[in-house]
Parts: structure tokens; C-alpha cells; sequence
């Protein structure tokens, strides 16, 4: 294939001109480009960097309605929606200029010498964190914007000085294109060599395959599904030189709702439990697919809320074929389970839409079946009827890695939260109180990560200004002459702005 087009989410059908297909050469090429530009962008100054990010910002929000029409047409997602993620998007990458700015992530460590120290005396030591070098970052299909080529894994490793080649997801190809535009004028504006940013596009797992084992890429930045990001973990571990992949895959985000929370509001955590989980034709990476409960009249009641709303719930385009099948598939493999009944269904869907669904099961039918714990992605939810507290945490303990666990509580369940919360913290990247995990916040305290298969690793989150350590390794410099140092070691530079510590103690 040589060319490839855009594919209408409403209709399946190709929409728009085509694109070409990029190959080998074309991988090669882009990599050549982004090794090239790495020395002299590592080196830009904080400033430059930031104000870099800030021109991208303005490109892509420049752009206007024809970004939001495009990804309309490519993702089905509807307007408010794509108009709050260009907000985003624009938004994190302000964020990672600020971060830039202030220099906190380069971690600047000072042990001076001790030379009278006894009974060896210690040299001078000096710490920094520099760029890994051109990253490759694979676009996400449900957030053609904000996990997208101009996302959180390209803001946050540009702003580590890293330059990136984007591997465009196929499902949003004029998105994509767009954004990719709008980055290279920001490059050229910006003055940087033009390789700071690539930009791949092609229907096929061979153009991201080369991409990941071009030896000039140093890591990767990959959202999608288990499959994928382990069959690119695995290529990175097989080259020659193997580089870290940040991949964050698949998550089903237990609610546990507590027995006092139960019968103060189970109605209305029923009806609100389904706002979250149909948000997005249920397409986040966040969404609650797992509900846990101890039996009684309050989880009766939640459940008959929810079965109502779910009834009412409208159909609603999914991203692309592919996830519409996946997801008709999963649901079917759930109505099939002897061990699972079917509360609810949503209004029957057509075409590329997919209509919600709401399971149920005992505790002890979902510990003996470790397939009940696969992500179904999309608007489906099993919710597994605990006897006890002991089921509660037994459940808990069984599942797989994950991105969050919420708890719904009121005052009187403190001591069984309290219970728990230790067996959260080993499962998820991020626990909520009284919320609904869809919706995440960019911030500095934001972690969109978890263990595997969550993500491949659990010491890393894809959104907020935490993001920027996953392209970031620190360097010791040892009794180096003054004009040696990195500017940002010197004893003159103390006073830049960027904190430090120096003998142990926080400086700024
Ligand atoms: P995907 O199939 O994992 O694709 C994501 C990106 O990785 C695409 O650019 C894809 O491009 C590439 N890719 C996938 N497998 C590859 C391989 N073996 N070698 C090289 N490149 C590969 O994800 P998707 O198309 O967005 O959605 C499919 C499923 O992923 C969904 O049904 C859902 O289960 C899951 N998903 C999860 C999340 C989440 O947030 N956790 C988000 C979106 C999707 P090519 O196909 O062109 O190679």
C-alpha cells in the first residue's frame, strides 16, 4: 500500500484526501533528522524551550475550527468534547513551559569537596538530569489531541529536550496532519533545527516496528492496547542497544461503594456511576469498568438506578471499526459467561456505534476467572456482588494492575476504607474519594500510571508535569574544572531560579 485515507468514524467509510504511506526510507529519514537536531536542542536554554512549547500552544489553537472538524469526522467524538481537549492539549504544553522555566526537573544535586574530611577526604560532586535523546511517541486513537501528536508524551519529552518523531495513529490521519503542521511551524519560528520534531504516518505495524528499532531512537511514549504496547516493548528489548518503553495499555478502574455510602445515596451513585461510565462511548483509558459492593438494599438500589439510566442511555459512534468490533466482541463474551448476568443493555446501536451494557457477578465466580478482569473498551461494566468485607479485599487483591481505584464512603466507612487503602496503593497509580475516575487533571500531583498492565512501568505517569522524568537520566560530574560544568553546576549559577540542593539541603 501507498497511500492510505481518512476514515469517517459515523460512517466506516474513507472521507478526505489521501496520505502516503511512509516507509523504511522515509523511519530512516526522520531519525537521521531527529539525531541530528538532539546536541543542539539539548542545549537551548530554558527560556527558548519554553517559550518553543508556548509557539506550539498558539499553532495549534491558531488552527481553528478545521482542527475540531477534522477530528469530528475522524474520532465521531462530538464538538465540547474535542474544543475541551485542544484546551487541554494547549494547556499541558503551557504547563511544561513553566515547568521548564522554573528548572526543577534537573534535579540539580551539589556535594561540594570535603577535602579535610577523615578519614578520606570526598571529591567535588555534581548532578544533573539530561535529555535521553529522540523519542518515539505513538498517538492514541481515543484522544486525537491531548494523547495525540501534539500530546502529553511529545510536550513532556520536548520539554525534557528530547526531539520527537510522532508514529500518527491511522484513525485520525488529517488530525494528525494538522497538528503536525502546526508543530513545524513552531520549530521554524522557534529557530530550531527542523528534525526537533517528525511526524510518520501508515495503516501498518512495520512502520512503527522500524521506528521503535531505529538505533537513534532512545525511548518510547506509546498509549493503546495490551497487545500493542507489549509487542513494542518487546521489539525495544530485542535491539541491540534496548531502550525503555513508557506503554500505557489496559485498566478496568474498580469503584468499590462502601456500605454507609451505599445506603445514604445508592440511587444517586447508580445514575452517576452511568454518566461516567458512557461518557465517550466509554473510551477512556479511565473508565469504570469494575464495580465493587457488598450485597444488601443500598447496592439494590444503586443497581436499579443504574439499570434505568443504562436502559435510556443512547448509542454513540465509536472511534474507529476496529474498537466498535473489539468491543461488540468483548460484550459478547461477557453475555456468554454462565457466570454473568445481564442487567442492562443501552439503546440498540447501528453501524459504528456501540450501545452500553451493565454485567453482574458473585466475587467468587470473578476470582475464579481471570478473563472477567480484561478490559472491555468501551461502555461496558461488571459489577461484582461481594458477601463481606473479606470478599471486598479479596477481590482486590486479585486483580491486575491499574490506573485507579475509587472509593465511595461516608464518614461511617472510614475503617473499612482505612482497610483497604493499603492493598489500593499496590494496585493503582491514582485512588479518588467520591468521584468518578474519567476525567484527569493536568497537574503536578497527577498520576496517569499504575502497575502493569496499567502501564510497563510503575514508577512513571503519562500526564502531568511528572511526565517529563520518564525522558530524563541523571549524569555525576566528578571534580571538573569550574569551566568544565554544565552552566547550571557552577557556584555562579546558584540564583538562576532553579532549585538545588547543595550538602543534602533544598536551596533556591
Ligand atoms: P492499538 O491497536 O494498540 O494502536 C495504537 C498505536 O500503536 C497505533 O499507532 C498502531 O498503529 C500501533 N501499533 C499497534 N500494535 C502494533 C504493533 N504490534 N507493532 C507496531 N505498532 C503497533 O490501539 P487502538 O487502535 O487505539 O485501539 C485498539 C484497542 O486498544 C482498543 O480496542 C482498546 O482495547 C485499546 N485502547 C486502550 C487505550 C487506553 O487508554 N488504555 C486507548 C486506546 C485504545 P498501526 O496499527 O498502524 O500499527
Amino acid at each position: 500500500m501507498t497511500e492510505f485515507r481518512s476514515i469517517e468514524a459515523a460512517t466506516g467509510q474513507p472521507h478526505g484526501p489521501s496520505f502516503a504511506v511512509h516507509g523504511p526510507d522515509d523511519v530512516a529519514a526522520a531519525c537521521a533528522a531527529a539525531s541530528a537536531a538532539f546536541d543542539v536542542y539539548r542545549t537551548t536554554d530554558r527560556e527558548t524551550r519554553a517559550a518553543f512549547l508556548e509557539r506550539i500552544a498558539d499553532e495549534i489553537v491558531a488552527i481553528g475550527d478545521e482542527l475540531i472538524e477534522a477530528a469530528m469526522r475522524e474520532s465521531g467524538l462530538p464538538r465540547p468534547r474535542l474544543e475541551g481537549e485542544r484546551g487541554r492539549t494547549a494547556g499541558q504544553l503551557r504547563l511544561f513551559a513553566g515547568v521548564v522555566r522554573k528548572g526543577a526537573w534537573q534535579q540539580l544535586r551539589i556535594d561540594p569537596a570535603l577535602p579535610e574530611r577523615q578519614p578520606l577526604p570526598r571529591p567535588d560532586i555534581r548532578l544533573r538530569m539530561i535529555p535521553l535523546g529522540p523519542v518515539a511517541v505513538f498517538g492514541a486513537s481515543n484522544f486525537p489531541l491531548a494523547f495525540s501528536t501534539a500530546g502529553g508524551d511529545t510536550a513532556s519529552a520536548l520539554a525534557a529536550g528530547c526531539p520527537v518523531v510522532v508514529k500518527g495513529h491511522p484513525a485520525h490521519p488529517q488530525t494528525g496532519a494538522l497538528v503536525a503542521d502546526a508543530i513545524a511551524r513552531a520549530v521554524a519560528a522557534s529557530g530550531l533545527p527542523q528534525g526537533v520534531f517528525g511526524h510518520l504516518v501508515g495503516p501498518s505495524n512495520e512502520l512503527g516496528a522500524a521506528l521503535v528499532q531505529d538505533p537513534r531512537i532512545a525511548a518510547v511514549g506509546f498509549t493503546g492496547s495490551r497487545a500493542g504496547g507489549l509487542a513494542l516493548s518487546r521489539l525495544a528489548q530485542a535491539r541491540e542497544v534496548p531502550i525503555p518503553v513508557y506503554a500505557e495499555m489496559s485498566s478496568i478502574n474498580p469503584v468499590v461503594l462502601l456500605p454507609e455510602a451505599l445506603a445514604s445515596r445508592g440511587a444517586a451513585l447508580g445514575t452517576a456511576f452511568v454518566g461516567s461510565l458512557t461518557m465517550g462511548a466509554g473510551q477512556f483509558c479511565t473508565n469504570p469498568g469494575l464495580v465493587l459492593a457488598i450485597e444488601g438494599a443500598g447496592l439494590d438500589e444503586f443497581i436499579a438506578n443504574a439499570v434505568a439510566a443504562l436502559e435510556a442511555a443512547a448509542p454513540q459512534t465509536m472511534l474507529t471499526t476496529g474498537i466498535c468490533k473489539a468491543y461488540a466482541e468483548g460484550v459478547t463474551a461477557l453475555e456468554g459467561n454462565g457466570k454473568i448476568e445481564t442487567l442492562a443493555k443501552g439503546l440498540p446501536a447501528a453501524g459504528t456505534q456501540g450501545a452500553a451494557a451493565l454485567f453482574r457477578t458473585t466475587a467468587g465466580a470473578f476470582l475464579a476467572d481471570k478473563a472477567m478482569g480484561h478490559e472491555v473498551f468501551g461502555a461496558a461494566s461488571l459489577v461484582v456482588v461481594c458477601k463481606d468485607e473479606e470478599e471486598v479485599l479479596s477481590v482486590l487483591k486479585g486483580l491486575e494492575g491499574q490506573l485507579t481505584a475509587t472509593l465511595h464512603l461516608d464518614a461511617a466507612d472510614e475503617a473499612l476504607a482505612g482497610r483497604l487503602l493499603p492493598t489500593l496503593e499496590t494496585k493503582a497509580g491514582r485512588i479518588l474519594a467520591n468521584g468518578w475516575p474519567t476525567g484527569v487533571e493536568v497537574c503536578h500531583a497527577m498520576v496517569h500510571g499504575g502497575p502493569f498492565p496499567a502501564t510497563s512501568d510503575a514508577r512513571t505517569t503519562s500526564v502531568g508535569s511528572l511526565a517529563i522524568d520518564r525522558f530524563l537520566r541523571p549524569v555525576s560530574y566528578q571534580n571538573l574544572a569550574t569551566g568544565l560544568l554544565p552552566a547550571e553546576l557552577r557556584d555562579d549559577a546558584l540564583g538562576d531560579g532553579a532549585p538545588r540542593l547543595v550538602d543534602g539541603v533544598l536551596t533556591v
